[in-house]
């Protein structure tokens, strides 16, 4: 199925890789057709009960609660979807924003370390290193009191967002949400 680079054990290739191989599957009529449109069957019903529990417990269970399928019987059903969201709060180095004493880490933030492409596992990584960096800052700057936590400066800026958002949801003409939206998935794909 992995076409991209030969790896072995297959199963093993980077999410990228993997996800470019389900596509190709699909677009190439090897996919399945179900309600929600195509999908793929990940088949794990060849390995025995005790593994499927021990180190796809995590599968199972969302195998079971979205699909009611038990994969120690059925293929589970899978299709490709974003399972992550690059940030958008701008912080610097140590999880700092524009408005002092608010700090982000993580999901949420936008440190810029993963460029276009987050590489699998660097997200547990991120929130770890940034993590930590935040707590410190953080800490150091309730300790230090350098500038108090400014209300009216975020009551400033979100009612600025706030503006933002009600001037882009009452435009009228222009291209629909949607449309830009189905355009934005197939330029990503
Ligand atoms: C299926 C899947 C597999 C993944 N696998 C990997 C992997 O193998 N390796 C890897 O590095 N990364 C992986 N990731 C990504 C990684 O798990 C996440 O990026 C990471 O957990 C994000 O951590 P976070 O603390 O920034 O955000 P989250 O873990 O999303 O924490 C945010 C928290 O904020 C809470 N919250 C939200 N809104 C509010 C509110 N208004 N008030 C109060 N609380 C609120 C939420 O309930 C949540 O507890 C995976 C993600 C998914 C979905």
């Amino acid at each position: 199925m992995v076409r991209y680079v030969k790896m072995d054990p297959p199963e093993l290739a980077p999410r990228d890789i993997v996800t470019r191989s389900m596509m190709t599957e699909i677009e190439e009529g090897r996919g399945f057709v179900g309600p929600w449109g195509p999908y793929l069957n990940v088949e794990v019903t060849h390995l025995n009960a005790r593994i499927i529990e021990e180190r796809l417990g995590g599968s199972r269970e969302l195998a079971q609660s979205f699909a009611e399928i038990d994969p120690e019987r059925k293929p589970i059903p899978v299709i490709l979807a974003q399972h992550y969201s690059m940030g958008w709060i701008s912080t610097g180095n140590e999880g700092e924003t524009c408005v002092p004493g608010v700090f982000a880490a993580g999901e949420s933030a936008c440190v810029s370390i993963h460029v276009a492409n987050r590489l699998g596992g660097n997200s547990i990584l991120e929130t770890l290193v940034f993590g930590r960096r935040v707590r410190i800052n953080a800490e150091r700057y309730g300790r230090e009191a350098v500038t108090p936590v400014n209300d009216v400066l975020i009551t400033r800026e979100a009612a600025d967002w706030e503006a933002f958002i009600e001037d882009m949801c009452s435009r009228e003409g222009g291209k629909e949400t949607c449309t830009l939206e189905t355009e934005l998935q197939k330029t990503m794909e």
